[in-house]
């Protein structure tokens, strides 16, 4: 029987980064991922690369050129006569990003002598792996397992996905032309950035949300000013509102909503499920391993990673916390350096989270409403993009900066940024954070200018009420 000192199985963020970072440490290691791509062949990357993070923003990217050229650039002078976007050619472009992201995962694997089959992993008792594919099946043995299979979309009764007609985040990333209307099921992350996607192209979007606070997991101001935001750029939301059924008729999709104890019915060209997503096991643990799941299906971690069994380590959407890759990447790294004997950790207070609309929506931290939950005195510096002006001159003066700090210490104990790339400007609050910095250290950091940077330097002084170019 093959032995290798770790064996990951899952070639996603969480998977991949743990298998590069094992070999980087010297151990002789494995990795298993049974993800096909369109051609039918096993591809690495997993979620994240094929299907999730990366040709979202592709696609987010393409829109949002043509949402400019249709909607901003007359500011600039420029004009159309006759805009057009050719949506084959925006999903072949996705598609080569794609290729190129998850063939440059398999050219890393060699550069760092990542031994890796294609097929599906199940772990067996004493930590062997059985490994599936078309060529058979065969039984390999690790030192440590380390468990990063990921997750799978959440589906909701009476509404069955064909990804033609009813799409989940993968089908609404082919839809081959402008839906007339669209329908999305759910205002969380994937709803609104590909219902974004698809009404900067034209649809008309109706977001249908369960819950009656929209981003309940947001700084509720920042929720507000994005809700605003929204509604200007014509995505429909509407909150307490639950699907209750959605019929493929006539090549069309007729959704049944409840709102108040009153039902509605209407008719989308396509519509979108994106309720969320839960932990991939289906196929992964044999009944005799000795894996323990939580009672939502996730497999039973301790703060380190380690599963019930000992040396088998699960990471990123399969257990509990965020589901977001960068999460699971710094899972995979510090499991890989307990391997190691080091001390590996992820700091949960700081994963950053971003939702790539537009404007982005980023923040890291507590919120407000999460101060006051817990009884923390704190001091809030804002700064609205309106008044920079890198963001004027770049006719990006939507959203604004807030700095939430300790009271008494000045610690920084949250940053929430609505801005064009909020995302990117997010990162000096998680750096400030992570060490333990204050809204102070922030605002005596020299800033170039001009920058966006400049509203987080603005809004880190606005805490003390001495920011310089609006009133404290
Ligand atoms: P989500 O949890 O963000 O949002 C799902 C929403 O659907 C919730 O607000 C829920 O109330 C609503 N909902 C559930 N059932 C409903 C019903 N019957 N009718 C109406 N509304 C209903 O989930 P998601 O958007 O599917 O994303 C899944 C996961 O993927 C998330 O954990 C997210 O973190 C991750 N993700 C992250 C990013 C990013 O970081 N930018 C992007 C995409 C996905």
């Amino acid at each position: 029987m093959e032995k290798y000192d770790v064996i990951v199985i899952g070639g996603g963020p969480a998977g991949y980064v743990a298998a590069i970072r094992a070999a980087q440490m010297g151990f002789n290691t494995l990795c298993v991922d049974r993800f096909k791509g369109k051609d039918g062949k096993y591809v690495l990357g997993g979620t994240c690369l094929n299907i999730g993070c990366i040709p979202s923003k592709a696609l987010l990217d393409s829109a949002k050129h043509f949402d400019h050229m249709t909607h901003s650039y007359d500011v600039h002078g420029i004009s159309f006569d006759n805009a057009k976007m050719d949506v084959a050619t925006m999903l072949a472009r996705k598609d080569k990003i794609v290729k190129q992201l998850t063939g440059g995962i398999g050219q890393l694997f060699k550069a760092n002598k990542v031994n890796y089959i294609g097929g599906s992993g199940k772990l067996l008792k004493d930590r062997q792996v059985e490994i599936s594919n078309d060529e058979g099946t065969q039984v390999v043995q690790g030192e440590h397992i380390i468990l990063a299979s990921g997750s799978v979309p959440i589906s909701i009764p009476n509404v069955e996905i064909d990804n033609q007609h009813i799409v989940d985040n993968a089908g609404a990333l082919d839809i081959n032309a402008v839906p007339e209307k669209l329908g999305v099921i759910g205002a969380g992350v994937i709803g609104l950035e590909l219902g974004s996607v698809w009404n900067r192209l034209g649809s008309k979007v109706k977001v249908f949300e369960a819950m009656d606070t929209f981003l309940a997991a947001c700084d509720q101001g920042m929720a507000k000013l994005a809700a605003r935001e929204f509604k200007k750029q014509g995505l429909d939301i509407h909150l307490s509102t639950f699907v209750k059924s959605a019929t493929i008729k006539n090549d069309k999709v007729e959704v049944v909503s409840e709102k108040n104890g009153e039902k509605t019915t209407e008719v989308f060209d396509k519509l979108l499920v994106a309720v969320g997503r839960k932990a991939e096991t289906e196929g992964l643990l044999a009944d005799d391993c000795g894996i323990k799941l939580t009672e939502r299906g996730q497999i039973d971690v301790n703060d380190d990673c380690q599963t019930s069994v000992p040396n088998v380590w699960a990471v990123g959407d399969a257990v509990r916390g965020p589901m977001l890759a960068h999460k699971g990447s710094e899972e995979g790294s510090a499991v890989v350096e307990r391997i190691a004997g080091q001390h590996g950790h992820v700091d949960f207070n700081t994963i950053p989270f971003v939702i790539y609309t537009e404007p982005e929506l980023a923040w890291v931290g507590k919120n407000e409403e999460e101060l006051k939950a817990a009884g923390i005195e704190y001091k809030a510096g804002s700064f609205p993009m309106a008044a920079n002006g890198r963001a004027l001159a770049m006719n990006e003066t939507t959203g604004m900066v807030k700095i939430l700090a300790d009271a008494e210490t000045d610690e920084i104990l949250g940053a929430h940024i609505y801005s064009a790339n909020a995302s990117d400007l997010l990162s000096e609050c998680v750096v400030a954070m992570e060490f333990k910095g204050c809204a102070e250290d922030l605002a005596r950091i020299v800033h170039a200018h001009p920058t966006l940077s400049e509203a987080v330097f603005e809004a880190a002084m606005n805490v003390d009420k001495r920011a310089i170019h609006k009133a404290n």
